[in-house]
């Protein structure tokens, strides 16, 4: 695991609530290093998969996501927060570590059995990423993999997806909430 990258990483204590420590990509990204080296471990480390296409949550799967989805030469579909892709959309209700929401996909953003990557900045509970497997498999997709920078193992999220039977790779862990 690349823990190299920890480094770069800021904690951001009570972000967004109490007892929440937050873990903030932007100065990973903001350092060039950082991000060429994120970029560049994860494209080298998924390089050896044939995926058809990279989905990415918003907002912050968006930014590795789409730079994966150009080193893999693939297309990139967004999955974003409720009201915000102007298409046809499917939706799926989630729960966060803290609070509700609802993600949607456009209904033809994944055509039938093409081969996804999931791709978002970190899992906790798994439950964004839950949500985001529901929305490309109901299209007819199959997650071949689910991705993140950051992993917080104590709260279970990559178990979860596992358990789904979706192989999970991460680039770093941090311990606590
Ligand atoms: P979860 O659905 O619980 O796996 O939460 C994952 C989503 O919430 C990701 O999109 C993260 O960006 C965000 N998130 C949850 N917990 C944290 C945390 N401790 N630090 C930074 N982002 C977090």
């Amino acid at each position: 695991m690349a823990s190299n990258l920890k480094k770069y990483i800021r904690t951001i204590p009570d972000f967004p609530h109490a007892g929440i420590q937050f873990r903030d990509i932007t100065t990973l990204f903001n350092n060039s290093k950082g991000l060429r080296e994120t970029v560049d471990q994860m494209a080298d480390a998924m390089a050896i998969h044939n995926f058809d296409q990279v989905a990415g949550l918003e907002a912050r799967g968006f930014m590795l996501g789409a730079a994966l989805a150009y080193r893999l030469e693939l297309g990139f579909t967004m999955i974003r927060k409720k009201g915000k892709l102007p298409g046809k959309t499917i939706s799926q209700d989630y729960n966060l570590e803290y609070g509700e929401a609802t993600l949607e996909i456009h209904d033809d953003a994944i055509e039938s059995g093409q081969k996804v990557l999931l791709f978002d900045d970190l899992i906790a509970t798994g439950g964004t990423a839950e949500a985001g497997i529901n929305l490309i498999e109901r299209l007819g997709g199959k997650v071949e993999m689910a991705a993140f920078i950051i992993d917080l193992p104590e709260l279970g999220g990559r178990k979860k997806i596992e358990s789904l039977g979706i192989p999970t790779y991460v680039l770093c862990e941090f311990d606590g909430l």
